[in-house]
């Protein structure tokens, strides 16, 4: 297989590959430029014996084999038969859109069936800027699996979209929760088809994150209350995605186009072999995502194809953004150019992706889409590990401290992550490492769903310290988050000290809960009240965050000409934020961050100021005034002033 010449020769441009249904009839267009024959099948059904139809596709151009069935042939399924010479396969339309369980035959769909009502006026919020995000990364089924969330439709699209929930102690679940913490966006761990669990079978009550990609324009079958009728996931999660939006909730979708779940097995290989792919001049699969495998983003048919899905996504769902799984093994030209037509769809979509890969991918690394190049590709956000490890601690190494539980030093990568990792002369000491051109390209994160949950990193930096002193750290570290420049981003139920029990003997916790069980995953309710305290806090903290635009510039410039850091003794990071001609209710704010175990007095610029963020509470509202020139902050906690 030479890609290259594949790529000068074969590139097809058109629309329609996949199946294009109408009354009359449906075209079927499969890229396949060497393959010898192929042949369309035609099912009853998405599985089982039920052979109806087979037709000889022609040859057509570039590379592409066509025919048409000039009937209604509407929800029903098929596949391709595809001869290269030594071997046939059967395969699942590499563009399907639709299919019966487990993804092995894609199904004809008429998607304009498929349309809540009202549909065609469904929007997701609007994003002045995108700095006005702040995102909730869920697993679909963790807020629904434990009964604690009294949601009937529990691991399935329709619990998320459940209203009036309760827990036990009567406090709102599911998605009044989420309305509740104020949060402008869902992210969800991956929707589309993937292999791990068995849709057969959900009673096996299997539980996977979804990284193991099998058909990328369907979505997961398990999902939906009926996995074996195409049709029926199409509209529980249109619903869902109604749902939210009705809420004033956006959608991200997180998409896993680095790597496929099969390698020789896989759509890719038993359609075009060798093309999808990087390959290794001795025939192995490069494998920079250590699941076996990873994409050829710079073939130029993988490239479309990706462009090809997230336009699909967008379009047909409305998805309000993606998040991008080890976006580092992409190349940063296919980014831009998904960029550019996702634009067109949906101008102020939400791109941010992982800028790093597992392992080093087959290309040069000045074209891929990784966190050091950033600059080359201004519409994306990365997620920021500077700002994740200075906060609690290096992520990996499980008893590493940060900022906040107790390691000393840390104030100027602290001040380079308050930045959004722009540049800022007073950061670093004046050293440079910028990365992000405007803070939107930083997601400011302190947990997500790999490694341990913020609540077990505590647990195990600071086991000699009481719950009383952990919950301090940990809000702290959210009030870092939510007043820091960028998007902040964080694992849902950090909000309620989510915690994730270990299943290993010399375990405590679960760090790579991939395939752990839901006892282990859920969302456990009862948390919330147990943590009022700490809920309302990060509730607190991000309706601030809401209201004041001080805490989301985003030029580079903007936060250097306003945002000014203060001489602070050891362990302690303060700023304040000039609001002069901005669209903001206060005209300056000052904010102090406390690492020290004890009490600090500090100067503060002089004159009468508002509290609205203290050791115990967070808000809109002033919890206090405050005049002269030196203020008081309690240990282990962060200080918002307002005026
Ligand atoms: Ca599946």
């Amino acid at each position: 297989m030479d890609w290259k010449k594949m790529d000068s020769k074969y590139y097809y441009e058109g629309n329609d590959l996949g199946c294009v249904y109408t009354k009359e009839g449906t075209t079927f267009r499969v890229w396949s430029p060497e393959a010898k024959k192929v042949t369309l099948n035609l099912y009853e059904q998405g599985n089982g014996d039920c052979l109806v139809e087979t037709f000889p596709m022609q040859l057509d151009k570039a590379g592409t084999w066509y025919t048409e069935v000039k009937k209604d042939i509407k929800g029903m399924y098929y596949t391709y038969t595809i001869n290269h010479g030594a071997d046939t396969r059967e395969v699942i339309d590499v563009y399907a859109k639709a299919a019966g369980v487990n993804g092995k035959r894609a199904m004809v769909l008429d998607f304009s069936e498929t349309n809540p009502i009202d549909w065609d006026i469904d929007q997701g919020p609007v994003l002045k800027r995108k700095t006005d995000a702040i995102l909730y990364e869920l697993h679909l089924r963790d807020v629904s699996a434990d009964a604690t969330a009294g949601i009937k439709n529990k691991y399935l699209f329709g619990g998320l979209a459940e209203q009036g929930t309760h827990s036990p102690d009567g406090l709102a679940t599911g998605l009044d929760h989420i309305k509740e913490m104020g949060v402008t966006h869902v992210h969800l761990l991956p929707l589309h088809d993937f292999g791990s669990v068995d849709e057969e079978h959900p009673e096996r009550n299997k539980f996977n994150w979804g990284y193991d990609p099998v058909n990328y324009n369907v979505l997961e079958g398990s999902y939906s209350t009926d996995p074996y009728h195409g049709e029926v996931r199409v509209k529980e999660f249109k619903q869902l995605v109604k749902k939210l939006h009705e809420n004033g909730i956006g959608v991200v979708m997180d998409v896993v186009y680095n790597h496929t779940y099969y390698t020789k097995d896989s759509v890719f290989e038993k359609t075009v072999p060798g093309y999808y792919y990087r390959i290794h001049a001795d025939g192995t699969f490069a494998d920079a995502s250590a699941c076996g495998n990873e994409t050829a983003s710079e073939h130029k048919m993988m490239r479309k194809y990706m462009i090809d899905s997230l336009c699909f996504w967008a379009k047909e769902y409305h998805i309000d953004g993606f998040r991008f799984d080890l976006m580092g093994i992409h190349d940063i030209d296919t980014m831009n150019a998904i960029a550019k037509e996702l634009k067109k769809i949906k101008p102020d979509i939400i791109l941010y992706g992982e800028g790093w890969a597992a392992a080093a991918p087959l290309l040069a690394p000045k074209s891929l889409a990784m966190k050091v190049n950033a600059a080359k590709m201004p519409d994306y956000s990365m997620f920021n590990d500077n700002i994740r490890d200075a906060v609690k601690g290096h992520v990996f190494e499980v008893e590493a401290k940060g900022f906040v539980n107790g390691k000393e030093d840390m104030e100027e990568e602290l001040k380079f992550a308050i930045v959004g990792s722009t540049h800022h002369k007073q950061a670093l000491n004046g050293k440079e490492k910028a990365w992000a051109k405007t803070a939107a390209q930083s997601i400011n994160y302190i947990s997500a769903h790999d490694d341990l949950t913020l609540w077990d990193k505590f647990a195990l930096t600071n086991p000699e310290d009481s719950v009383e002193i952990r919950k301090k750290m940990n809000c702290l570290a959210a009030a870092i988050i939510f007043t820091s420049q960028g998007i902040p981003f964080i694992q849902a139920g950090e909000e309620m000290l989510r915690t994730k029990p270990g299943t290993e003997p010399g375990k405590k916790f679960t760090s790579n809960s991939y395939n752990s069980p839901d006892a282990i995953n859920s969302i456990k309710w009862n948390w919330k009240k147990e943590y009022a305290d700490v809920v309302d806090y990060y509730k607190g903290l991000i309706a601030f965050r809401k209201e004041h635009i001080m805490l989301r510039m985003m030029e580079s410039e903007e936060i250097e000409t306003r945002l000014h850091f203060m001489e602070l003794p050891p362990n302690m990071v303060g700023y304040t934020i000039d609001g002069e001609n901005l669209e903001d209710t206060l005209k300056e704010l000052c904010i102090v961050y406390n690492a020290n175990r004890s009490q600090q007095q500090v100067e503060i610029p002089e004159g009468t100021w508002n509290v609205y963020v203290n050791e115990k509470n967070a808000g809109t509202k002033p919890l206090a005034e405050k005049s002269g020139k030196t203020i008081t902050i309690e240990p282990l906690s962060a200080i918002v002033l307002g005026r």
